[in-house]
């Protein structure tokens, strides 16, 4: 069984090992390199930045999502051979406008996050600025380097004898198990995969409404170690 998946970002190329995994001829299509967009940009947090926010069956694939992260990492650092960084230092939410909603949410998953006090959140983050009275904790939510992770899955991906690789390919349209290049060429599979992130709605119109880019922006700074230990986030930041 042949399968096409279009798109290598981080969906993509796991999409890739799994099929590959599971006995199928991957063909990877990527309109740039593999793992270049928003999987690369991304701050490689494993949770929603504001859980409450979101229906229950988004609470249900996070939860199972960061159960299952830890072990996926080990897995793809012992194909590749490159340490994606999972750090477990949790998630502090200190400003949010929606408090109450978050407060609420808080009550029916209690294992997820939780009210701490002033004393323990400056346990946890000595240079904080001064006045924060309590705060939100997420303790067990991860992270990851994102840049190592796209590092490993694209090792893996040119490393597995199942997985041809074809970047630089933009695919123009899909029909059922034909898939179209802009160059013109023609593919053919068993199963197509889309993976193509915010640009799914230009490749599938007929799904166009449901599917929109987000922006979000990544600065990168220079700081001594030991000033931020985990994610803070405070005020949308
Ligand atoms: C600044 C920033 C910070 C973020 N922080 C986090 C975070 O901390 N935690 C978190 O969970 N999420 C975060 N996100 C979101 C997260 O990065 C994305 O949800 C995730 O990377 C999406 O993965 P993807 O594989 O679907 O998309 P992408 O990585 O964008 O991959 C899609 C791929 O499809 C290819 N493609 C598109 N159209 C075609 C086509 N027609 N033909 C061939 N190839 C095509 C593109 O070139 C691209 O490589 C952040 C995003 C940004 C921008």
């Amino acid at each position: 069984m042949k399968a096409i998946v279009v798109g290598a970002g981080v969906i993509g190329m796991l999409q890739a090992r799994d099929l590959a995994h599971n006995g199928f001829d991957v063909v990877l299509y990527d309109q740039g390199q593999l793992g270049r967009e928003a999987s690369w940009a991304g701050g490689g947090i494993i949770s929603p930045l504001y859980p409450w926010r979101y229906l229950a069956p988004v609470t249900a694939l996070a939860k199972r999502s960061q159960a299952i992260y830890a072990e996926l990492i080990e897995d793809l650092e012992a194909e590749s051979g490159i340490d994606p960084e999972i750090s477990h230092h949790g998630l502090l939410v200190l400003n949010v406008e929606d408090q109450q909603a978050a407060l609420n949410w808080a009550e029916n998953n209690a294992s997820w996050m939780e009210t701490i006090s002033a004393e323990h959140l400056y346990d946890l983050e000595p240079k904080l600025k001064t006045g924060f009275a309590s705060s939100l904790w997420m303790p067990k939510v991860a992270s990851v380097r994102n840049p190592r992770l796209l590092r490993a899955l694209r090792t893996i991906m040119n490393l597995h004898a199942a997985i041809t690789v074809r970047e630089n390919q933009k695919i123009a349209g899909i029909d059922e198990g034909r898939v179209s290049l802009l160059s013109g060429e023609i593919d053919y599979a068993d199963l197509v995969v889309v993976c193509s992130g915010a640009w799914t709605s230009q490749l599938m119109p007929q799904i166009s409404s449901e599917i929109e880019p987000v922006k979000g922006q990544m600065l990168v700074f220079d700081a001594p170690v030991g000033l931020v230990n985990r994610v803070v986030l405070s005020d949308g930041r």
